[in-house]
């Protein structure tokens, strides 16, 4: 082998000599490159250093004009060093000046050179800097060489974390160890929090990298995967998971990358050239999560998320440490971060010091993000590496209703901020003072403002917000956060709970709506095309009634001596909802048989969320003892527009006449037919909505507790007659001169209201 003199091993034995000199950062790095190019026989080693302004800057060189040390500065996008940095890839080229990506600057006199290595100085996947060593020879770097180098790099990437090089740094143009960051996600939970980073599942910072013994460096990596490989097998073996389910694929999936012969050569190798046991981890790691970052396709990203995962316990198990993180000692405004989290995970923090949630994966309609909404705290999905960008402690603000995360935010953005949560917390003061008093409007309209639940942790809301009761109790939530199906018993001691908390106000249950996007890890879905238009709800509760009868089960037993009201969710037919009612009967008088308590009162209606029910409202109401309009569903099928894409649930304007004559018509035809009619989808839940249902007609409705203080507060200030006067003609005949909303904004500002 050309070059490499004394190897790997050697050099970064060299380099651990020179770590431990008392020299200033620039000599350190000084003697870094004269040891790497004479040990790789280059005539040319450099650091390039990448800085929060996302440049590179030369900070050393063997070979290069010294003249352009701190002056040479690239762009990202500039030549071949500029390509390694934003690929995070090493680029080994005998002939560089013919790759299209070359470029060279005056200054640094490297025209002369033409074999050009670089690689990335990488650090939990993250670029920190680039490393070069080039030749005047047109010259092959082998494989050996290119890993060791990277080995070198490692070393690199400890030097620039420390924050050594801060010393020799322009201001304003520091290495971007811990760069200021602004990134956007996925909004999930509304509400903005300034706090500080706290991971979910901590980093281990690797101390040692360079091995002392390489033999005993890779009997103790050796060592430590066959005790991941036992780990594994015997919880694969635990009978939790035997049964099937989301968790043993994962296992699987994690056993199958434990024995894969790839990995644990890259590890090896990686070892070999003299890393202790976990840098050897880390720079397989780093280089998977480079890789990571750039791939596109959801499965590959899901697998490498995999061996990830399998790299940290891995790690773990090198260091001797427990696979749980301490929960406990949580500090004040702590915003957690994770790559996925599971909801009943999130249940398990501290939830008086937990003001904010940032995650890697994370849909609106995933589970933690209920449970995250649930609790009322920030909350922002799918920032790609944040869990590797972040490190224990930093500031960082999460904004929930944009899906804006600032890391390490600059002393004006958190200002702005700080005031923001500062008028949010003087509103909710306002809200709260408005809690007992009677809401009714201005000239004497009683309006029942209801809270939506699903969740214990729900349940305080109702005493917070002085709500009238509980109009939309969703109770696939139960079923959605738990890892297998709820027993009676626990349906049971939830829906007591419920009542209890509810203290004699309304509540109204809402039967099982799961299938379509609402699934259960330990239920099998079919794959359907459509979700939303496929076998959910009622249709689903009706082909399975068992389920569907042991939690009606539930609700009378739950309810006893008590009033029940049940809803049925996607009614669509009035046969649907005569078979569901019958179920009802059915378990009633089981109960009767068998002398059990039973509820004082069942009252049961119909959810209207599917447009076909507009047409069968004649032949539905007699029947029904209630109506609630599903507005969030109703709306999505009559525009078929699918409310969870945000490409198109924003098209069109549920305060518009397609939609309000439908809820006119709904409203209408109850009161003709002396029943109840509320409405419980977020439509209610902003007080323009509000204020357009209170026009329409509507009396009651269900909103998000968080949303309750503000439509309370228009509804005070609001003369019912004035906006009724208002709407229904407009309903009638749409205005040619704007839109509707247009007019109830217009309809708000002059009477001074705040919407
Ligand atoms: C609705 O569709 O408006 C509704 C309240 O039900 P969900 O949002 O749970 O589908
Ligand atoms: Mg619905």
């Amino acid at each position: 082998m050309r070059g490499a003199l004394g190897g790997p091993r050697v050099l970064l034995r060299r380099l651990r000599e020179v770590m431990a000199e008392p020299v200033s950062a620039q000599e350190r790095l000084d003697k870094i490159v004269v040891l790497i190019a004479a040990n790789m026989v280059a005539e040319v080693c450099s650091v390039y250093v990448l800085r929060v302004d996302g440049t590179l800057e030369l900070y050393a060189t063997e070979g290069l004009k010294p003249e352009a040390v701190h002056q040479t500065v690239l762009r990202q996008d500039e030549g071949l060093v500029g390509l390694v940095a934003s690929e995070a890839n090493p680029i080994n080229l005998s002939e560089a000046q013919t790759h299209p990506a070359f470029s060279f600057r005056p200054e640094t006199g490297e025209e002369i050179y033409h074999s050009f290595l670089g690689v990335p100085v990488l650090r939990a996947g993250n670029t920190l800097g680039v490393l070069v060593v080039q030749n005047r020879a047109s010259r092959a770097y082998s494989e050996e060489e290119e890993e060791a180098l990277q080995t070198t790099a490692m070393v690199l990437a400890e030097m620039i974390a420390s924050g050594e090089l801060l010393s020799i740094a322009k201001p304003g143009a520091e290495p971007a160890i811990r760069p200021r960051l602004h990134l956007t996600g996925q909004p999930l939970a509304e509400g903005i929090a300034l706090g500080h980073v706290v991971l979910h599942e901590p980093r281990v910072t690797v101390k040692n990298v360079i091995a002392d013994d390489v033999g005993a460096e890779l009997k103790r990596l050796d060592d430590s995967i066959t005790a991941l490989r036992a780990d594994l097998d015997l919880m694969l073996e635990r009978r939790d998971v035997a049964d099937g389910g989301e968790h043993r694929e994962v296992l699987d999936a994690y056993r199958s990358f434990a024995n894969d012969q790839g990995w644990l050569h890259r590890l090896r190798e990686a070892v070999s050239t003299g890393l202790t046991a976990e840098a050897g981890v880390e720079r397989v790691q780093s280089d998977n999560r480079a890789r990571m970052l750039r791939v596109t396709d959801p499965y590959i990203r899901e697998r490498l998320h995999d061996l990830d995962d399998l790299g940290n316990r891995l790690m773990r198990q090198l260091m001797g440490q427990d696979h749980a993180p301490p929960r406990e000692q949580l500090p004040d405004n702590a915003i957690l971060v994770a790559r996925s989290m599971g909801p009943a995970a999130l249940l398990d923090y501290d939830r008086r010091k937990l003001r904010g949630l940032i995650l890697e994966e994370g849909g609106p309609t995933s589970h933690v993000a209920i449970v995250a909404r649930a609790l009322g705290i920030a909350a922002v999905g799918e920032i790609d590496n944040i869990a590797g960008l972040v490190e224990s402690g930093d500031a960082v603000i999460v904004d929930g209703s944009t899906g804006d995360v600032h890391l390490r935010p600059a002393a004006d953005v958190e200002s702005a901020y700080g005031e923001r949560v500062k008028l949010r917390a003087r509103r909710q003061a306002q809200y709260r003072a408005l809690r007992d008093k009677p809401s009714v409007t201005k000239d004497g309209q009683p309006i029942a403002l209801m809270i939506n639940a699903g969740l214990l942790v729900d349940l305080p809301h109702i005493a917070e917000t002085g709500a009238a009761g509980i109009g939309l109790f969703r109770t696939e939530l139960q079923f959605m956060i738990a890892t297998e199906m709820p027993r009676i018993s626990e349906q049971l001691s939830l829906y007591r709970s419920v009542l209890d908390a509810a203290g004699g106000k309304p509540v109204t249950f809402r039967t099982l709506d799961i299938g379509g996007d609402k699934v259960l890890p330990y239920m099998r879905a079919e794959q359907e095309e459509n979700p939303a238009l496929g076998w959910r709800a009622i249709r689903l509760g009706l082909d399975r009634p068992g389920l569907m009868r042991s939690q009606i089960r539930a609700l009378l037993q739950a309810a006893a001596g008590r009033d029940l009201k049940v809803m049925f969710p996607m009614i669509a037919t009035c046969a649907e909802f005569d078979e569901a009612k019958e179920l009802i009967e059915r378990e009633l008088t089981s109960l009767r048989r068998r002398r059990h308590k039973l509820p004082d009162r069942v009252e049961v209606g119909a959810m209207v969320e599917v447009p076909s029910l507009l047409f069968q409202l004649d032949s539905l109401i007699p029947k029904v003892d209630f109506l609630s309009v599903g507005s969030n569903d109703l709306v999505q099928f009559m525009f078929a527009a699918d409310r969870g894409n945000r490409r198109v649930a924003e098209r069109f304007d549920p305060l518009s006449a397609p939609i309000l004559r439908a809820l006119l018509l709904i409203l209408d035809k109850a009161r003709a037919g002396g029943k109840p009619v509320a409405l419980c989808g977020e439509l209610a839940s902003k007080p323009i909505g509000a204020l357009a249902l209170i026009g329409l007609g509507f009396r009651a409705m269900s909103l998000t507790p968080s949303a309750l203080g503000a439509v309370k507060a228009m509804l005070l200030d609001l003369d019912a007659s004035k906006v009724e006067a208002l709407l229904r003609p407009l309903v009638e005949t749409p205005p040619t001169d704007g839109t509707i909303r247009e007019k109830l904004e217009a309809f708000a500002a002059a009477e001074g209201l705040q919407l």
